[in-house]
């Protein structure tokens, strides 16, 4: 049996870093929301119980260091399933890019692996099994409009934002999430409008949201990788509005409105920045 499964990155509304955990984590509270630009992951069943991966990347591994070899693995044992798996990867998300690649592949893998062996498991017990596998999991495993907080686990859905475009640019670089949160120091954080953001989704009020987009990653980044900044002066410049790095970085991406004027925008943007995508909210 062949299986399908979309993996659709997300992008940051708000990113909260509010305390450091005695475990080495950190309490975050984060509003996420899936965006137009996906993976897409196919499960075939093997007859033997083993896990295989294959993906054509340079940048990505294809044995069990992969989340989506991770994510399979983690069903098996947590269920005793002794049933294999071939999963093919094919990646549209740019990798380490702050949109959640890794983890919507687990997260699809989770999802699609409960259907293929009919293991009836609920989704927040899935999202629970995701949270052992990486902050964002658990987001993704839901998808769409949500507030991710405690470290990433605890998930409460929102409305979805506005319709509008977004603008999505990416630098030639890769950042680790880990080496952005070992840089944190907490007290120095001002909190995000979380809040604020929570408040534009109930009302629909688009330019409420622009207003209270939020990351305290970003300072972080920037100072790593000016170009970020840089980025996001020319994506504000040319007319996008609630302009914001994504996760760790070092995505930046814009909101639009209209079409015609997010196209314009785009191909601006593409005349500074090597990889920029025009796409939409999956709210
Ligand atoms: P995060 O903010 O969660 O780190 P990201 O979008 O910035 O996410 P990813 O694209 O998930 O970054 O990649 C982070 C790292 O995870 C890379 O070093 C990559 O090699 C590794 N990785 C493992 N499995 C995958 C996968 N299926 N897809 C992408 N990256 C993967």
């Amino acid at each position: 049996m062949v299986l399908y499964e979309k993996a659709p990155a997300k992008i940051n509304l708000s990113l909260d870093v509010l305390s450091k955990r005695d475990d080495g984590y950190h309490n975050v509270e984060m509003i996420m929301t899936s965006i137009d630009l996906s993976d897409r992951i196919e499960l075939f069943e093997l007859n033997q119980d083993r896990i295989e991966i294959s993906l054509e990347s340079r940048f990505v591994p294809s044995d069990e260091r992969n989340l989506a070899y991770k994510a399979a693995d983690a069903i098996k044992r947590k269920y005793g399933i002794r049933r294999g798996v071939h999963i093919k990867i094919e990646k549209s998300i740019p990798v380490s890019a702050g949109l959640g690649g890794g983890s919507t592949d687990a997260a699809a893998v989770l999802r699609g692996l409960n259907r293929l062996w009919s293991l009836h498991i609920p989704m927040d017990e899935l999202a629970n099994l995701g949270a052992t596998l990486g902050t964002d999991v658990p987001f993704c495993v839901y998808g769409k409009t949500a507030l991710a907080s405690g470290r990433g686990e605890v998930i409460n859905a929102l409305p979805a934002p506005p319709p509008c475009w977004v603008i999505l640019a990416k630098p030639d670089i890769g950042v680790s999430s880990r080496t952005i949160f070992q840089r944190i120091i907490v007290d120095e954080l001002a909190h995000q409008q979380t809040q604020g953001v929570i408040q534009a989704l109930r009302a629909n009020d688009f330019e409420l949201l622009c207003r209270s987009t939020g990351n305290n990653l970003e300072a972080i980044t920037v100072q790593l990788y000016p170009e970020v900044q840089r980025i996001k002066d020319a994506m504000r410049q040319a007319g996008a509005s609630g302009v914001l790095m994504s996760g760790s970085g070092p995505t930046v991406y814009g909101l639009v409105e209209q079409e015609s004027k997010a196209k314009r925008i785009y191909n601006g943007m593409r005349g500074f920045c090597d990889e920029v995508y025009f796409v939409r909210l999956l709210g």
